[in-house]
């Protein structure tokens, strides 16, 4: 069992990652004196699998814990689904002196988080991300929301947990294309951040799509702790945190234009990122080398690398709408070799992306 701290003053929190810990969340959130009224915010899916394990656990430890239940899916994160889970809470009346505990993938999270952050004008919240997206990304760094009908996160709180538990067993039930898509994101920490982790993750690559659990612990580790790095420096995005969203330019087009639902998240990142690759290597940021290293681990863990076909004004359309073109400069995050990147502004996307989506389509 490994412990990390996301250090932000009175407001810091331990992460506890390791294989088969779900047993011991009792414990760890009696040792942050969490509440003793727990509601567990879940869905039918992660609580038929994780449910009874989690209340078992609580209750041991002298929680008095009662799940909430919620439908399961992105299309339920929303202000509906927050109220009827305001709804439950008061009737079953959770006070003040209780605490709500995420037990589930990052839809979960960041809807029992911001939950969390406006009942009774915040009360503690602790989170079990069971998808390797929310193990890695959304439970670290306080960001919690629900979407609203006319865009993705609209509304929404820095809210930070009072602790996060992380059993890297839960991936085990994983359907394997969510797995995947969660490793887009863990491989994104590598180039933004730290070229002996993209080193190491050339390495394990069949160790973790085998599941092995000291290769996924070490994986999620460090992620977490590159993010939690990030978060401390920058917590509300006002610069520095904006390197995350590395390969996220192109892969948010591609992700609008092929219809939302289509690809998953981490798989228009992958493509996302051999595309700002090329770029980086086309600026003399970084080296064609570089870019295949990139793409080449991604393929290695079974992700996509060619972008969805659309004509190249069709993407600098979307990624006008998406406000990444401003004034006719493109604002991205690129990679320097690999393990370090820059915010840079492409000026000319009009000719420097058409040869990009040329090749890499
Ligand atoms: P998700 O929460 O929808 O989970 C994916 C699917 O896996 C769901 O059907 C879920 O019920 C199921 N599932 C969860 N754990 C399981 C397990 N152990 N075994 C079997 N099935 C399981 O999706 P996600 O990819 O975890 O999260 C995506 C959400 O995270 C998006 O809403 C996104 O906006 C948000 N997000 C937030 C942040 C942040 O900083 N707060 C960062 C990145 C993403
Ligand atoms: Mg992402």
């Amino acid at each position: 069992m490994k412990t990390l701290t996301v250090g932000l003053g009175e407001r810091s929190y331990p992460i506890t990652i390791g294989s088969g810990i779900l047993p011991a969340l009792g414990e760890s959130l009696r040792a942050v004196a969490f509440p003793r009224k727990v509601a567990v915010v879940t869905n039918p899916t992660v609580s038929a699998l994780y449910g009874a394990a989690v209340l078992d656990t609580l209750r041991e430890a002298g929680f008095h814990a009662a799940q909430i239940s919620v439908p399961d899916g992105e299309a339920f994160k929303n202000l509906d689904t927050l109220n009827t889970l305001f709804d439950e809470l008061i009737a079953r009346g959770y006070d003040r002196g209780s605490g709500i505990l995420a037990l589930g993938g990052g839809v979960i999270g960041d809807l029992a988080g911001f939950a969390a952050a406006v009942y009774l004008r915040g009360i503690p919240f602790a989170q079990v991300p069971t998808t390797l997206l929310s193990q890695v990304d959304s439970s670290v760094g306080g960001k919690t929301g629900v979407n609203h009908r006319l865009g993705k996160n609209l509304i929404g709180a820095f809210y930070q947990p009072r602790h996060v538990h992380i059993d890297v067993n839960t991936l085990s039930t994983l359907p394997p294309r969510e797995f995947r898509s969660g490793l887009a994101e863990v491989v994104k920490y590598g180039v933004v951040r730290d070229a002996d982790f993209f080193a190491w993750l050339e390495r394990e690559h069949a160790a973790l799509l085998a599941l092995e659990a000291p290769a996924l612990v070490e994986a999620v580790r460090i992620s977490c702790q590159i993010k939690a790095d990030i978060v401390e420096i920058d917590e509300k995005e006002g610069g520095l945190r904006a390197i995350l969203n590395y390969g996220h330019t192109l892969g948010h087009a591609a992700e609008l234009l092929a219809g939302y639902g289509t690809l998953r998240h981490g798989e228009a990142v992958a493509m996302g990122m051999v595309a700002a690759a090329a770029i980086a290597a086309d600026l003399g940021l970084a080296s064609e080398p570089d870019r295949l290293r990139i793409e080449d681990l991604l393929r290695a863990l079974d992700l996509p690398v060619r972008l969805p076909a659309f004509a190249p004004a069709v993407y600098l359309d979307a990624l006008t709408r998406d406000k990444k073109v401003k004034e006719g400069v493109l604002q991205m995050v690129l990679n320097r070799g690999i393990g370090d990147c820059v915010l840079h502004s492409v000026a000319h996307p009009d000719r420097i992306i058409p040869p990009i989506l040329e090749k890499y389509c």
